[in-house]
């Protein structure tokens, strides 16, 4: 690994997403799920949150009718073919309308507030934690993992990219009721009053 190239070249992330071949199937037997998986710059949110959006689109609607198909699609995301032509040539895998418009709408949209604040946030798109789940991390592992990333440019899973204000990460901590859920839950592991005991 060579550490000494700047900036652009952080270290590379892999995003998986599974779709399903219906080749040869009888009828009780389901789908077969594929994968592909893209190595993606997570510094780069031009233009790698775009593939990270596609493969998420891919992930909720691809649907194959042959493996050779599936082949051709997997080659041409892996290659980085262009996005306009891969929303116009594969509309249906990637949209349940096949709107190509719709497809590049959703992976260049501009940059959203994250919801909550470090590190705690989640996509304001998908809902994926920035920093990791607080169910499955305390409050020191998600600073240690916000430490090491302060600056997260899109979401892993759905290419969402964040809005920065003066080179802060913008959260909005508005008031709704799955961000009050959240923080309930992360005080009821703290020594504090849960609203239940009051
Ligand atoms: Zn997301």
């Amino acid at each position: 690994m060579n550490d000494t190239t700047p900036l652009a070249t952080a270290p590379l992330t892999h995003v998986t997403a599974s779709m399903e071949v219906f080749q040869e199937l009888k009828k009780t037997q389901t789908p077969k799920p594929v994968t592909i998986t893209l190595q993606i710059n997570p510094l780069l949110a031009w233009p790698h949150s775009m593939r990270v959006a596609l493969l998420h689109l891919a992930n909720q609607n691809g649907l194959f009718s042959d493996y050779d198909t599936f082949t051709e699609f997997k080659k041409q995301m892996e290659t980085l073919r262009p996005i306009d032509q891969m929303a116009s040539d594969w509309a249906s895998q990637f949209d349940k309308d096949s709107d190509p418009w719709k497809i590049i709408k959703y992976a260049t949209s501009s940059p959203k507030q994250v919801v909550d604040e470090p590190p705690y946030s989640c996509c304001p798109r998908c809902g994926e934690p920035v920093w990791g789940s607080f169910d499955h991390h305390d409050k020191p592992q998600l600073l240690e993992l916000y430490r090491k990333r302060p600056y997260p440019e899109f979401c892993l899973k759905c290419g969402q990219r964040f809005k920065y204000d003066s080179g802060r990460l913008s959260y909005t901590a508005a008031i709704e009721y799955k961000t009050w859920e959240r923080r309930l839950s992360r005080e009821a592991g703290a020594d504090q009053p849960s609203l239940t005991e009051v």
